[in-house]
């Protein structure tokens, strides 16, 4: 792991500098590259810009790390409200979530109970309820926690990280329940012993879980999306699906609002699902540093607001 990219993602869990950042209106300013507004309005607004593209989009309200039971349940209405919101205005959209943002931290029973009530909404919404894969900490829990789910909803799925060593152990045992997978290359710090240090380790094992992702998406075993700005990889997806027969509208690609948004144009236009996550809230500084650890070169859009004033 670059030093850059360590440095941003310790910085990311630090919380003086969250309410240092928070104060400053130039890294407020500059965040708007990524999150389109703090209110749900913003969400709304910007999901409807992006479905006159013919690009449908994941909606999701910032939040980690809940400590507080009454808090979790808010969280749980408003994600309840976006969903309401959403279908009013007839957008495709589906939301994702954080387990420790609806209690995890408090208990597994807690996450359960708001999840299961959340997965009820959406299904009522003819919605996906997508859960985020976080810190290798809540993997295990989290995987548990995808599996009561799965029981009783179909419209639930789940991410896995091609960082960690686990993830085709994982990706093995998750076949057996028909799940909804999105692949991701993992956003955490997380330690040599755990998960490849090299990009090209990272990189060569989502290849491999694309595979086996590719195949389970032809024969109708799994639903599959691939979270990636990866023009490279993207086209190796392709290429793939397209000898081993997997046709187009087996999977779909899921891209962060604001990065690579020509990618995500030209991949609508030419016939590939292409979703986009909209972020939205206050909580932004967490999910933001790790934005900035993903490509380092974007803190330069932070000087250069800071010189704007
Ligand atoms: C829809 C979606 C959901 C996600 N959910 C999770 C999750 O639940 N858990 C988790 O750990 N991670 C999640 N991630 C983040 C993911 O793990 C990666 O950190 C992130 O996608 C960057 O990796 P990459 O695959 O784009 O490839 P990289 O190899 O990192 O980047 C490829 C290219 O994409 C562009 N790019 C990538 N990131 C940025 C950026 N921040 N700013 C500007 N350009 C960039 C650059 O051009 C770069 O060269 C999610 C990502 C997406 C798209």
């Amino acid at each position: 792991m670059g030093l850059a990219r360590a440095l941003l993602l310790k910085g990311s869990e630090s919380r003086w500098l969250a309410e240092q950042a928070s104060r400053r209106r130039f890294v407020r300013r500059a965040t708007t590259r990524f999150i389109p507004g703090e209110s749900m309005d913003d969400a709304l607004g910007a999901a409807s810009s992006l479905a006159e593209k013919g690009i449908t989009t994941i909606l999701t309200l910032l939040g980690e790390n809940v400590v507080d039971r009454e808090a979790a349940a808010e969280v749980t209405r408003e994600f309840t409200t976006l969903l309401e919101r959403g279908a009013e205005k007839k957008l495709d959209a589906d939301i994702s979530v954080k387990p420790t943002h609806l209690g995890l931290d408090l208990g597994f029973d807690i996450a359960v109970q708001n999840l299961q009530a959340l997965a009820s909404a959406a299904a009522r919404h003819a919605r996906l309820l997508a859960v985020d894969m976080e810190s290798t900490r809540y993997c295990e829990l989290t995987l548990d926690l995808y599996r009561v789910l799965r029981a009783e909803h179909d419209n639930v799925g789940i991410c896995l990280q091609s960082y960690l060593f686990r993830t085709d152990a994982d990706l093995e045992a998750l076949l057996t329940v028909a799940p909804m997978i999105r692949l991701v290359k993992g956003a955490y710090k997380e330690s040599a012993s755990l998960a490849y240090p090299k990009k090209g380790d990272v990189d060569a094992s989502y290849l491999r879980l694309s595979d086996t992702l590719l195949e389970a998406a032809r024969d109708g075993a799994a639903r599959v999306a691939f979270g990636t700005h990866d023009a490279d990889m993207i086209a190796t997806i392709n290429r793939r699906a397209a000898d081993m027969k997997c046709p187009r509208e087996a999977y779909e690609f899921q891209m962060l609002y604001g990065i690579e948004r020509d990618l995500q144009a030209r991949l609508a236009e030419t016939g590939y699902r292409m979703r986009v996550l909209i972020s939205f809230g206050e909580y932004w500084f967490p999910w933001y540093m790790r934005r900035l650890a993903e490509r380092p070169a974007n803190v330069g859009f932070v000087l250069r607001s800071m010189m704007r004033g």
